[in-house]
Order: C-alpha cells, then sequence, then structure tokens
C-alpha cells in the first residue's frame, strides 16, 4: 500500500489546513527539543510563527538515551505546546512513545511523531494505524529505506493513509556527526512510494552549524519539508542544544530558504 504501484498519485497529508506533498510548498516544522514551560513554548511558537514556519514541535514524552536525562513533562507539557501553538495558529506534533498515550496525545497534538526508536514498535503503529490522525513516521537509526516503508505499511494497512515519513540520519562509523544524513532517501522514496518525505537536519547532524546548509540541501533533493530544532535560549535547552537554532538563526535561515525556493 506505500508502493507507487498500488498508488500511483502522489499523497497530500493535511495537518490541520498544512499540507504535505507534491504540488505544495515544503512545510517547515520548528520547535524544541523538548517542552519545558509554558513561558519556553509561547517564546517559541512567536519564534517560529515570527521566522515564517508553518508547524510547532516539542517533546512532552522523550526517548532519552539514559533514564537520568530529563524525561519530558508528559500530559502537562502537552497542554503548554496546545496553547503556544494556538496562540500563533500553528499545527503541533509530539511524539507519542506508548499506546497507553495515544488517546491523550491524540487530544493534544494535530500530528503524532514516532521516533527513530519506536519506527520498529509494531504494536505502536497498528494502534497509530486505527486513527487517523496525521503520523510523522521517522526512519530507524538503523532502518533501511525497505524496513522503513513496511514500518509505514503498518500504519496504513490498518486504514491510516495520513503519514508522512522522516529522514533523522542513520548509524555509521562516523563520529564528527551525531548520525549520518542520508539524503539519497529522499528521490528513492519519492520514486518508490506516493508518500510525503521530510527532512530532520537537527538529529541527522547534531550540530547547529550543519543545520542550514542540510536543510537547504533537502529541499534541493526534493525533501516536502524540513522539521528543526529551534528553542529560544539553546545554551540552556534541557536536551539538544547543541543542535539547536536560536529564533534569530531560524529567521535567517527562512530568509535563505525562501530565496531557494524561488529557484526550485
Ligand atoms: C525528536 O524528534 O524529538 C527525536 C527524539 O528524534 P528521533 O526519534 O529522530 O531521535
Ligand atoms: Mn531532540
Amino acid at each position: 500500500m506505500v508502493s507507487r504501484d498500488f498508488h500511483p498519485v502522489s499523497s497530500v497529508v493535511d495537518v490541520a489546513g498544512v499540507k504535505f506533498g507534491d504540488g505544495h510548498l515544503p512545510v517547515i516544522i520548528a520547535g524544541p527539543c523538548s517542552i519545558e514551560t509554558s513561558e519556553q513554548m509561547f517564546a517559541a511558537a512567536a519564534e517560529v510563527k515570527a521566522g515564517g514556519g508553518q508547524m510547532l514541535r516539542g517533546g512532552a514524552f522523550k526517548p532519552r538515551t539514559g533514564p537520568h536525562s530529563f524525561q519530558g513533562l508528559g500530559v502537562e507539557g502537552l497542554k503548554y505546546l496546545q496553547q503556544a501553538g494556538r496562540s500563533q495558529g500553528l499545527p503541533v506534533v509530539t511524539e507519542v512513545m506508548r499506546i497507553e498515550q495515544l488517546d491523550t496525545v491524540c487530544q493534544y497534538a494535530d500530528m503524532l511523531q514516532i521516533g527513530a526508536r519506536n519506527m520498529q514498535n509494531f504494536d505502536l503503529l497498528k494502534e497509530v494505524g486505527k486513527t487517523r490522525h496525521p503520523v510523522l513516521l521517522k526512519r530507524g537509526m538503523s532502518a533501511t529505506i525497505e524496513e522503513f516503508l513496511a514500518a509505514a505499511e503498518y500504519i496504513l494497512a490498518e486504514g491510516n493513509p495520513n503519514i508522512v515519513l522522516c529522514e533523522r540520519g542513520i548509524r555509521t562509523f562516523e563520529k564528527e556527526t551525531r548520525n549520518t544524513l542520508d539524503l539519497s532517501v529522499v528521490p528513492l522514496v519519492r520514486e518508490m512510494s506516493h508518500l510525503p518525505i521530510i527532512v530532520d537536519p537537527s538529529h541527522a547532524t547534531g550540530k547547529r552549524m550543519l543545520v542550514p546548509v542540510m536543510s537547504k540541501a533537502a529541499l534541493v533533493a526534493g525533501a516536502h519539508g524540513v522539521m528543526m530544532e529551534v528553542h529560544p535560549n539553546p545554551a540552556m535547552a534541557l536536551c539538544d542544544g547543541a543542535q539547536s537554532l536560536s529564533g534569530a538563526d531560524f529567521a535567517a535561515l527562512m530568509q535563505e530558504i525562501n530565496q531557494l525556493l524561488d529557484f526550485l
């Protein structure tokens, strides 16, 4: 069902009026890694809106590598995210980690994110597939393209066609970057599948300095959008500060992106 052979026409996924897919401008999703406070989320939402972003991101349930790192604010965070998004008219996306959280996350989020670590949590994929909520499915850090598309198939097979794929870097031997951004997946997936695909250069690189150039490269490669981490005060971020742009960095990058889009 994910294949173009089955469904030749490119799909467009509508998230509360924001459209991902062919025939639409690339969607820019921005916001902090984690929801930290109400003030932080309102400030982030204002920066995303001012820069020209179309959606707000923020994690309330965080899949941290170690148990002693900040795990997210949970439901309280979902409320801040929804309120901040509404204050600027930005639909919101946030990660759901477990089936037990799904109903609650659906109440507050316009789009459900399945994180890289859960790309092959087949029970979660099936439950998300039973909803009709738009889904942002991130590529597992060691997943092949075949496995990535098979994960999307789990959601589609349950009846939910509203899937946007997200390349977020894969594990390689390279240590200078957090992951290795596999941009070739964008044209390949566009040929193999009808589903839209976006790129997350923040988690792919782990380095703020690389986010602008990799964002633009993703758009040149044909991505239907970019998701990047933006924090009102990256130095104080509870999570992923080193890869987060400030509001000013984001505004500058958006100017470059808009110039680039005139050529594409
Ligand atoms: C995220 O986008 O918040 C995140 C945790 O990313 P990933 O699942 O790609 O590591
Ligand atoms: Mn992050």
